[in-house]
């Protein structure tokens, strides 16, 4: 091979190829002072890879090195030999997996929650390659009520409510104070809502996305995202150590304090509320959740959860003392709890959730119930409207993708955000409101524009 020729390097793992790279043969400086002639240096996120022709038609992987600087680390000792056809200009090349060559995708998830779960399954199914890097193992630590309308069912496979259920809710108690304060009831003749094991909704999804091809990968966290004209390039730390992966697409569905939102410079969600839970090990069968209107801007909640005990929780603002907040309601319900854990809330979609390769889908955009804190559903919903509207080849279609889904949820999170400000009312004001609405209604949990529905019209006035 001589200096002046390109060289095309495949890089294959295992037989399966991996990438193809055009390299130009140059002199590069090596580490330890030496001088490399008539090497390939080839530079794929932020490392380079320094290919040397040893003759005879064999190349060999000499030494890796920062990208776009002038001095490789040294000969990698463990370097591999590559097979070349020197004639053609084509290099065979036999990469063991402990090569850290990037691969290119046309999805890559980052966050495998429930809306990342149903995006990498959706588009798999759509024939996709997808892959799903997840940072610790799917599903912990759990920081959610799994407190879901009966429409979860529709975004699971066979076998879940079997899996999945431990209780069924037909209303909520509304109080102005603590548990001795007067309840105000709402609720509905149907099931309203179900109380599910949100760990196993979160594996179950998961095994669906696998199921339908997505390559999901836990113990992966992603720790860089760099977005370039035709792709976008992740590095994540693994059990094997750093990898880098690439992608035609990144979806960011990696939870309120997302990565790849900061990474991209997008527009963070407008508020992030601070949520705790904790479990006591009552078993308890009842079908109403209790709401209690005492953190500021918020409320506190218990949930009973079947034989899985019974959730106490709350969620504030940023600066409220969630934690006395807290006390003060587990001493209202004389009763000891374990298992404490918390997470973050985010409310009010940012006016962006895109980018020209990169989109964000459940909590990363806010797409959240801003009078509950809830998400599974919005973000499930979300992730259906980007597989269904965004083509990895085509970045315009990300367009379609933020009009889809704000299209959907847009008035209904304007009119969660007005029922929230009913918490901030003063007492004697909640409690006239509380009382004359109370009673059978005909909404649906997550869809508060059907509190101006044919159907809650007609349950009202038949109470009357
Ligand atoms: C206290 C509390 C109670 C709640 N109760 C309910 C409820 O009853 N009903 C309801 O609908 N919603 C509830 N929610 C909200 C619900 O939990 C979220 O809306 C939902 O989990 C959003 O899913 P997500 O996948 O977007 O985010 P997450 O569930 O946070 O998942 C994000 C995933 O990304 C992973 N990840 C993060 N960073 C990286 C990285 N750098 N690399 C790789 N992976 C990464 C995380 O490990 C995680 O698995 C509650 C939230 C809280 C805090």
């Amino acid at each position: 091979m001589c200096s002046s020729v390109p060289l095309l390097l495949d890089l294959e793992c295992d037989g399966i190829l991996v990438l193809e790279l055009l390299a130009q043969l140059e002199t590069t400086a090596l580490a330890d002072g030496t001088a490399a002639d008539d090497v390939a240096v080839v530079e794929r996120l932020g490392l380079g890879y320094v290919f040397d022709d040893v003759g005879e038609g064999v190349v060999q992987l000499v030494a890796s090195r920062p990208a776009g600087r002038s001095s490789a680390s040294g000969r990698d000792p463990n370097a591999v030999r590559l097979a070349t056809d020197a004639d053609e200009h084509i290099s065979r090349t036999y990469l063991p997996s402990a090569v850290n060559v990037p691969s290119m995708y046309d999805f890559l998830v980052v966050g495998v929650g429930p809306p990342g779960a149903r995006f990498a399954r959706r588009a798999a199914e759509a024939g996709y390659d997808v892959l799903a890097l997840e940072k610790g193992r799917v599903g912990e630590p759990l920081a959610c009520s799994g407190h879901v309308s009966t429409d979860i069912w529709e975004f699971t496979g066979d076998g879940a409510r079997e899996e999945l259920f431990q209780n069924e809710i037909y209303g909520a108690r509304f109080h102005v104070g603590g548990p001795t304060s007067d309840a105000y009831p709402f609720y509905k003749t149907d099931v309203a809502s179900n109380v599910i094991d949100r760990v196993g909704l979160d594996r179950h999804l998961a095994a669906l996305a696998r199921e339908a091809g997505a390559d999901v990968r836990e113990a992966h966290t992603v720790t860089s995202v760099t977005e370039h004209h035709d792709r976008v390039a992740v590095v994540a730390s693994g059990p094997d150590g750093t990898r880098e992966f690439e992608a035609k697409m990144l979806a960011g569905c990696d939870g309120p304090r997302s990565r790849v939102r900061d990474e991209l410079d997008l527009p963070q969600p407008e508020e992030l509320l601070h949520g705790v839970l904790a479990f006591s090990e009552e078993d308890d069968h009842q079908d109403f959740v209790d709401v209690h209107l005492t953190p500021p801007t918020f409320f506190a909640w218990r949930i009973p959860r079947g034989e899985a005990g019974v959730e106490y929780g709350l969620a504030a603002p940023p600066g409220v003392q969630v934690t006395k907040h807290f006390e003060d309601l587990i001493d209202g319900y004389e009763i000891d709890v374990a298992h404490r854990c918390s997470g973050a809330i985010p409310i009010g979609p940012p006016d962006r959730v895109t980018t020209r390769r990169a989109f964000l889908i459940g909590d990363a955009a806010a797409q959240t119930k801003p009078f509950t804190g809830g998400g599974i559903l919005y973000g499930m919903t979300s992730a259906d409207h980007a597989a269904r509207e965004i083509n990895p080849e085509r970045p315009a279609t990300l367009a379609a993708y933020e009009r889809a889904w704000r299209a959907d949820l847009e008035r209904e999170q304007a009119l969660g955000r007005w029922i929230r400000r009913a918490y901030s009312l003063p007492e004697p004001v909640q409690r006239l409101g509380l009382r004359a609405l109370s009673g059978e209604i005909g909404v649906h949990m997550d869809r508060p524009t059907s509190l101006v529905s044919l159907e809650h019209l007609k349950t009202i006035l038949s109470r009357r």
